[in-house]
């Protein structure tokens, strides 16, 4: 019988979800179970997101409506955790969400238990010895054939326009032993798909090199880690999410090539010009990105590449932005994730460079880059007709099965049998931007 109800809401990427898997462990160890129901729970917990400005005021907003709830349920803790708490170095953000009962940065999970006793003693006891860090919590997974596996958080990049060193601190990198350790755990539950999440991912440097086994060709840990994973029975997929272009030394790109990795690299340029790339503060050139992305396609000709891009920088000319679209085209990226700029309150950017590019102009420039994608990813998916991919599906519904290709295409194809989790061959009969279609060829058990 549990002694309560939760509700957890997330907001924002991969790593705040990853992050609510632990947020859930905590609250199902105290033995309390998740509702989808905001009525029915004794605990609202927000893991918020501070990206954007929208992404904040959800998180306003759903306080104010908690003020409503608390009226039919007195006892009701409203948590909020994750970015908010996190950049909120002066206290001003608090200030403005008194209604929170806790308010606290993800890195102080492990104390979730003590302060939810001291709000409400009749529900919690604290048991057990405390973790000296909330990456130690065992995260409560979804049965899946994919996880998702925190190697690194906080950053020490500084880049002018992002908030994640003051959300989130400074760069800490997980022990290799801890991080083998859930690897191989999630395996053993069936999971065939691994992601490693980091905000500068490919910076990771282990701090006891020792876990890794004599045969590791590799010196830089990150490319250590990945080989280690690869000798893991039982995974099919490994890819990494966010690498950083200063780390994609040699052996990094080298490592791209063992045997279970991705075939695709999504490596964030967020421009084209070194001029606003000097004042985003990324450390590189256009033609030392490019030159990375010639050594990748080097040592793995076929593989698809993505990358991340903002628009509408601070003080961004015309003419500057068209050097992103040359960079576009000079990568010949699959894909892109195009943001427009937005100001975040205690950024470098935010605090020295006016927004001056206008909204408009910014849409203008983000169109630009989408209309750039579609017509050279439509080009690209056109190679894949008459050639066999891998698919791991995740969806099978009304006679069609879909999954990504090792190259991250969404591709599907005709299918009555229910194929989740597994691994299916597939001949390309039809390419479009967003989708390749054909016909099974062939499936792993
Ligand atoms: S490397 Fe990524 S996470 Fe770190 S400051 Fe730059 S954009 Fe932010």
């Amino acid at each position: 019988m549990p002694k309560g109800k939760y509700h957890l809401i997330t907001y924002g990427c991969q790593m705040n979800k990853a992050d609510s898997e632990r947020i859930a462990a905590v609250m199902e160890g105290l033995g309390f179970e998740a509702t989808a129901d905001e009525n029915a729970a004794d605990v609202i917990i927000l893991n918020s997101c501070s990206v954007r400005q929208s992404a904040e005021d959800r998180v306003f907003g759903k306080l104010r409506d908690y003020s409503l709830l608390r009226e039919k349920n007195p006892g009701l803790i409203v948590g909020v955790t994750g970015c908010l708490p996190g950049r909120d170095l002066d206290g001003k953000i608090r200030k403005k969400l008194m209604k929170a009962d806790l308010y606290f940065p993800i890195r102080e999970l492990q104390e979730l238990p003590t302060r939810l006793a001291g709000l409400r003693p009749d529900l919690f006891e604290v048991s057990g010895p405390a973790l000296d860090n909330y990456l130690s919590i065992a995260p409560k997974r979804p049965r899946d054939f994919h996880a998702n596996i925190v190697i690194q958080t906080g950053c020490n990049k500084f880049c002018t326009y992002c908030v994640v060193p003051y959300a989130r601190g400074r760069e800490w990198n997980r022990p290799a032993k801890d991080i083998l350790a859930e690897a191989r755990a999630v395996l053993a539950t069936g999971v065939v798909s691994l992601d490693l999440l980091g905000q500068a991912v490919n910076a990771y440097v282990a701090p006891d090199p020792e876990a890794f086994s004599p045969a590791n060709p590799y010196k830089n840990t990150f490319a250590a880690l990945l080989w280690e994973l690869n000798q893991l029975e039982g995974l099919q997929r490994l890819g990494f999410t966010s690498p950083h272009p200063l780390h994609m030394d040699d052996e990094v790109i080298d490592s791209l090539a063992l045997p279970k990795m991705m075939n695709f690299l999504n490596l964030p340029a967020q421009a084209g010009n070194d001029e606003v790339l000097r004042r985003m503060n990324r450390r590189y050139t256009a033609a030392q990105y490019l030159d990375i992305i010639a050594k990748v396609r080097r040592r793995l000709p076929d593989i698809a590449l993505g990358t991340d891009l903002i628009v509408g920088f601070p003080g961004e000319t015309a003419e500057q932005f068209e050097d992103t679209l040359k960079l576009y085209r000079a990568a010949d990226f699959d894909i892109s994730y195009p943001a427009m700029y937005s100001p975040r309150s205690g950024t470098t950017s935010a605090r020295f460079f006016p927004d001056d590019v206008p909204r408009e102009e910014k849409k203008r420039r983000w169109r630009a880059v989408q209309t750039l994608m579609e017509q050279v990813v439509l080009k690209k998916n056109q190679k894949y007709v008459g050639t066999e991919v891998e698919v791991l599906i995740d969806s099978c519904a009304r006679g069609w099965c879909s999954g990504h290709s090792r190259e991250m295409k969404l591709t599907r194809f005709r299918s009555e049998e229910n194929l989740v989790g597994k691994t299916v061959v597939v001949r390309i009969t039809k390419a479009m931007e967003w989708m390749l279609e054909g016909e099974a060829v062939s499936h792993k058990p």
